[in-house]
């Protein structure tokens, strides 16, 4: 594979022109091309500009609205809706993290529902805002039925991923952020554009069969979730979490009705927001949770999760990025 030094201004750049080519206004284009710097910037490179191209489908189609203007509707007092209005989710996420980290500080917990989203991203960019607001933070999100559960063939859920993240006064958050299918649908998608295989388990083929062959399973074929019947519990809980309690879609159902266009389905997300502090009333929470993570730390061969990319944000060199993948932003971005 031929790389091409991008620097992270020069992704931004690249990313803002494409989808303001595509009818993006300033506002939504420039919260997608912060995802997207952000995630090129921490090597999340299956939601970085590998996802260009979809937003700007998605843009093309109709699909999503480059125009949208997200609103915040406040239900109780901890609780808010966040109408996306069929924009790319970014912009809905960076007014409804303020307004939830807002409501948590001062109920204690609070929760968000996010309708009419197309979510494309990873969602660790919305666990660590609230984390880094003191709050510990979980979200989730569906997509299109990708994924049989534990013991079936037919896919229903989708790939489902789930973030959490715990506040660390003074560093990074700690943060997980992963598919709760044995690998993400992008991953998939790069690992059959690089002519890579991938482990036994990971998905079937059309007939069903296991098979280590990427494209086998982006093309016909189906997703496993993780772990057996363990990760697939996690993802029935964040396939109800993210739809049908925030008044959204299932995946299943939103297959029936997206137009295929390769950038993402509308859906729903639901982000909750803890304060440790009221919740625990324990002023030294976080040197009791420090303790702990301490000792996790310094464990041998242990690492915390999002320890890799708080590593990789440090660099603020130019990224190595694909060079085909580098053509076709500049093209869109022409
Ligand atoms: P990974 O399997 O790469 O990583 C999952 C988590 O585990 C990360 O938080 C990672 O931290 C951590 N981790 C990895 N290796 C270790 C280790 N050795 N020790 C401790 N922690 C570790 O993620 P996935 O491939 O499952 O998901 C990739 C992305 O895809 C996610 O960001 C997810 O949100 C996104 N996604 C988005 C979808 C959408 O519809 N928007 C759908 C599905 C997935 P670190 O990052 O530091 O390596």
């Amino acid at each position: 594979m031929t790389t091409t030094p991008l620097t992270l201004d020069e992704i931004y750049a690249l990313v803002y022109a494409a989808l303001r080519n595509a009818g993006s206004n300033d506002v939504n284009a420039s919260a997608v091309s912060r995802t997207i710097r952000n995630a090129e910037r921490d090597g999340s490179h299956s939601h970085g500009l590998f996802r260009v191209a979809g937003y700007v489908k998605s843009l093309k189609s109709g699909k999503v609205d480059g125009n949208a203007d997200p609103e915040i509707i406040k239900v109780s007092p901890s609780t808010i809706r966040v109408d996306a209005k069929n924009a790319h989710a970014p912009l809905a996420l960076e007014r409804a993290i303020s307004a939830l980290a807002e409501l948590a500080q001062a109920q204690g917990i609070a929760a968000c529902a996010i309708v009419r989203s197309h979510h494309f991203a990873a969602l660790w960019p919305e666990t660590e805002a609230l984390a880094e607001n003191g709050l510990v933070a979980l979200t989730g999100v569906n997509y299109k039925n990708w994924v049989a559960p534990a013991g079936g063939r037919e896919p229903i859920f989708g790939t489902n991923p789930l973030s959490f993240a715990w506040p660390r006064p003074g560093k990074s958050p700690l943060v997980f952020d992963m598919a709760t299918s044995a690998m993400a649908l992008g991953d998939i998608q790069i690992a059959a554009r690089d002519g890579k295989e991938v482990p036994l388990g990971t998905g079937l083929n059309a007939e069903g069969k296991p098979t280590t062959d990427p494209s086998q399973i982006a093309n016909g074929g189906i997703l496993l979730p993780f772990g057996g019947y363990k990760g697939s519990a996690i993802a029935l809980m964040v396939e109800l979490m993210a739809s049908a309690m925030v008044g959204e879609a299932f995946s299943y159902e939103t297959a029936l009705t997206d137009n295929n266009d390769g950038g993402p389905p509308p859906g729903g997300q639901f982000l909750l927001a803890i304060s440790p502090a009221i919740l625990s009333g324990n002023p030294q929470w976080s040197t009791h949770a420090e303790q702990f993570l301490a000792k996790l730390e310094n464990m041998e061969g242990v690492r915390l999760p999002g320890a890799r990319r708080h590593q990789n944000r440090l660099d603020t060199g130019p990224r190595d990025i694909n060079s085909e993948l580098v053509e076709t932003v500049r093209e869109l971005a022409k």
